[in-house]
């Protein structure tokens, strides 16, 4: 860590805090204070520069206007590039995801991003709206993705990056692939919020930011109820 406490950047909440994604914030703060751990949580506004310094960022989903307008002004700013060679780690969801490849279409126009994940994002033929699921890169050693998605945007990876998941359910980048990941840095089109609905995700992020090996188990009665009701959900309906 870099400082004695957690530092946690919430990315442009005015801009980019739709589907509740503004609780990854609130469940990775409780999680790591549960474990003993200090945090810091930071909120930086789109008129604000980006701290540099801090170990975890979380960039929200986004309507393609404030999208756009976030992407312009995370190039302008540069400090997001800069903590990520400094090795932070950084957690997109759906439009936050989208903004850290190469381009995405926001209201029919192409917008560069941030070239942060070897991966780049044009329009489906229809809105994905749904629950979505799948499993994880066992490389990662998570229990399966649940979450919910809402996008225009379909995502194409590039050989930089490897998929998070494998869809089982819901559409995620393209149908077959959910997400992308590359050394700290995640994305992912579930919201939920995805780290209310993934545990075990919230903790990687955790154990990314402070090397942790391993965390002390906490107690993911309700976490697990909501999967387990979500789960029973998606399997009703096929
Ligand atoms: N505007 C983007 C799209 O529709 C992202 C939407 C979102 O963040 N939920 O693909």
């Amino acid at each position: 860590m870099s400082t004695e406490s957690l530092r946690i950047v919430l990315v442009y909440p005015d801009l980019l805090s739709t589907y509740g994604d503004r609780g990854n914030l609130l469940i990775l703060a409780r999680r790591a204070q549960q474990r003993g751990m200090p945090v810091e949580a930071i909120e930086v506004r789109s008129d604000q520069p980006m701290p540099t310094s801090a170990d975890i960022y979380l960039i929200g989903g986004g309507e393609d206007g404030p999208q756009a307008l976030g992407a312009q002004r995370l190039l302008a700013d540069g400090g997001l590039h800069r903590a990520a060679a400094q090795g932070a780690v950084i957690f997109g969801v759906c439009a936050g995801y989208q903004l850290l490849g190469a381009s995405f279409f926001a209201k029919g126009t192409q917008y560069a991003g941030l070239e942060l994940l070897d991966l780049r994002s044009d329009r489906g033929p229809s809105r994905a709206v749904g629950e979505l699921a799948g499993d994880i890169d066992p490389r990662l050693g998570l229990p399966p993705l649940s979450g919910f998605e809402n996008h225009g945007g379909r995502t194409h990876l590039g050989p930089g990056v490897a998929p998070l998941a494998r869809v089982t359910a819901g559409i995620g980048n393209d149908g077959a692939t959910e997400g992308a990941w590359r050394g700290k840095l995640l994305g992912t089109y579930s919201h939920g919020p995805a780290l209310a609905r993934n545990p075990a995700l919230a903790d990687l992020l955790l154990r990314w930011a402070t090397g942790a090996h391993q965390l002390p188990p906490l107690d993911d009665t309700w976490a697990d109820r909501l999967r387990a009701e979500r789960r029973a959900a998606v399997a009703a309906r096929v």
